[in-house]
C-alpha cells in the first residue's frame, strides 16, 4: 500500500527516467539534489557518476548544485558506469551514490538512479522521501557557511579494477568482442578485460550520446553486428552491455546470442546456494538449481527487489532474465563487467559457451496478452489468482507478489501479470513443447476472456 498516495511518482521501477527538457528539467534534477541532501541531514557524500548522454554534464552540475546547496559534498566520478557508482559509495563510505542514466533509454532520455552508502539501490520507502521533500519544497538550505564542495575521486577506478581482478581467477588466452553500445563502460570494460589477460576487440567503445553504433538496449536485433564479428573472428565470447553497464549479455562461440534464462541458469549452478530471481524469469532456473538441491528466491520484477531479497536470505547470487546481475560478495549494486569476468573465468574453466548452455534444459517461451479496459485489470487479476492454480492438475507452487505465476510439476510455468502502461492482461509462460505451451495459452487466454 503507498502511503504517499497524494504525492506525485517521480520514480519508476529502476529510478527517474525520460525525456530531457520535458519530464527531466534542470529545476527537478536541482530538487532531487537538494532533496538526497535534505534527507541525508545536510551532512555527507554523495558520489555522482554519469552515463554518454548529450544531457550529461547539464545534469550533473544541476543535481551537484542541488546537493552542495543542501549542504554535503558531491565526490565526482564524471563518467562511469553504474557498478563503479555502487562500489565507489560503498568503497568511500560515502552516504548516497547518484548515478546519471537512462540506462537502455533511447539518447534523448536521461534519469536518475539513487544508492545508498552499501551501494544498494534505493527502496521503495527511500525514493518516497525524495518524492515527498521534492513535491512540499521542504530542502535543508544550507547557510554560506555549510554549503559543500565538490571533490574529484574519479583515481577510486584503479581500485575497483583491482578489487574485480582479485575477484575472479582468470588465466590469459581467451579472446573476447566487447560491445559498449558507445554507453559508461566504453573504456573501463575493454580495459578490465585486458587486464585480466583477455584478447580483446572492442566495437562501440567510444562514448558517444547519440549512440551511432547501436541502441543502447542489448537486444538481439541491436547485436546483430557483435554476432558477426564475434563468428568471422573466431573469438570465444561476445559481451554487450546496456548504456551504463549495469547489465551484459554474451554472445557465443558460433556467434547466437546466449538465451538470457538460460545463462542465467548456467551462471546460477556455476556459483550455487541459494540464488535469487524475478517471477518473469522462466522454470530454466529451478529446473537446472533442483538438480544441485539449490532453493530459487523470486521476486517482483526490478533489480532492487532482488537486492532486498538477497540480503534477507543471504543468497549467493541474484539476477534478472535481463541480464541484470547482482554478485553480493563484491557489491550489492549490479555489475556488467564483474558479470562478463564471471562469464569469461566459467568458458575458461569448463569449455565453450555454446557447449555449456547445451547442458541447460530450456523450454520454450510463448507471450500473449488479451486486450481489456484499464479499470478492469484488478478484477480480472483477482479471478485469475482464484481460477487459475484449478486449470492445471499439478501445480505445484503458486506465487502472487508481481502477477500470478504457477510453477508445475513437469517444468511448465505460467505469469499472468497486467501491463504497468497499456489496457491488456499479459500471458508469459514456457513448456516442454511447443504444441503443450500452445494448449496452456489457450487455456489462460480462455479464462481471462472469459472474466471481460
Ligand atoms: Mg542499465
Amino acid at each position: 500500500m503507498d502511503v504517499h498516495e497524494d504525492i506525485p511518482r517521480l520514480f519508476g521501477t529502476s529510478g527517474i527516467r525520460g525525456k530531457v527538457g520535458e519530464e527531466i528539467t534542470l529545476e527537478l534534477v536541482m530538487n532531487i539534489g537538494l532533496a538526497i541532501s535534505t534527507q541525508l541531514g545536510g551532512k555527507g557524500k554523495v558520489v555522482v557518476g554519469y552515463d554518454s548522454r548529450t544531457s550529461n554534464q547539464m545534469m550533473e552540475k544541476a543535481l551537484s548544485a542541488g546537493i552542495i546547496q543542501g549542504g554535503c559534498n558531491v565526490l565526482t566520478l564524471g563518467l562511469a558506469p553504474t557498478p563503479l557508482v555502487g562500489y565507489a559509495t560503498n568503497k568511500l563510505q560515502a552516504d548516497a551514490g547518484v548515478m546519471i542514466t537512462a540506462s537502455h533509454n533511447p539518447p534523448q532520455d536521461n534519469g536518475i538512479k539513487v544508492w545508498d552508502s552499501k551501494g544498494m539501490a534505493y527502496k521503495r520507502e527511500d525514493e518516497q522521501v525524495i518524492e515527498k521533500i521534492v513535491h512540499e519544497k521542504s530542502f535543508s538550505n544550507a547557510s554560506w557557511k555549510e554549503i559543500g564542495r565538490t571533490e574529484d575521486v574519479s583515481s577510486i577506478t584503479t581500485s575497483y579494477i583491482n578489487d574485480l581482478l582479485a575477484f575472479v581467477d582468470i588465466k590469459p588466452g581467451l579472446k573476447v568482442v566487447v560491445d559498449c553500445a558507445n554507453g559508461a563502460a566504453s573504456y573501463l570494460s575493454p580495459l578490465v578485460l585486458r587486464k585480466a589477460g583477455c584478447k580483446v576487440l572492442t566495437l562501440n567503445c567510444q562514448p558517444d550520446g547519440f549512440f551511432p553504433g547501436r541502441m543502447p538496449e542489448p537486444s538481439e536485433p541491436n547485436l546483430q553486428e557483435l554476432m558477426k564479428i564475434v563468428k568471422a573472428t573466431k573469438a570465444d565470447l561476445g559481451i554487450a552491455h546496456d548504456g551504463d553497464a549495469d547489465r551484459m549479455v554474451a554472445v557465443d562461440d558460433n556467434g547466437q546470442m546466449a538465451e538470457f534464462d538460460a545463462l542465467l541458469a548456467l551462471i546460477s549452478s556455476e556459483i550455487g546456494g541459494c540464488v535469487v530471481t524475478t517471477v518473469d524469469a522462466s522454470s530454466c532456473i529451478d529446473l537446472t538449481m533442483k538438480k544441485l538441491g539449490e532453493k530459487v528466491i523470486r521476486t517482483k520484477v526490478g533489480d532492487v527487489y532482488v537486492a532486498e531479497a538477497i540480503e534477507k536470505y543471504k543468497a549467493s547470487f541474484g539476477g534478472e532474465p535481463s541480464g541484470t546481475w547482482i554478485h553480493p560478495e563484491f557489491c550489492m549494486c549490479p555489475d556488467g563487467i564483474l558479470s562478463a569476468l564471471r562469464v569469461i573465468e566459467l568458458v575458461q574453466k569448463k569449455g565453450s559457451l555454446s557447449s555449456l548452455l547445451e547442458n541447460i534444459t530450456s523450454y520454450p517461451t510463448l507471450r500473449g496478452k488479451v486486450n481489456c479496459h484499464k479499470s478492469q485489470k484488478d478484477q480480472i487479476m483477482d479471478g485469475v489468482e482464484k481460477k487459475l492454480p484449478h486449470l492445471f492438475e499439478n501445480v505445484e507452487e503458486k506465487i502472487s507478489i508481481d502477477g500470478i505465476r504457477i510453477a508445475l510439476k513437469d517444468g511448465s510455468w505460467v505469469l499472468i501479470r497486467p501491463s504497468g502502461t497499456e489496457a491488456n492482461i499479459r500471458v508469459t509462460l514456457g513448456s516442454k513443447t511447443d504444441e503443450e505451451a500452445q494448449k496452456i495459452m489457450e487455456k489462460c487466454q480462455e479464462l481471462i476472456e472469459s472474466m471481460l
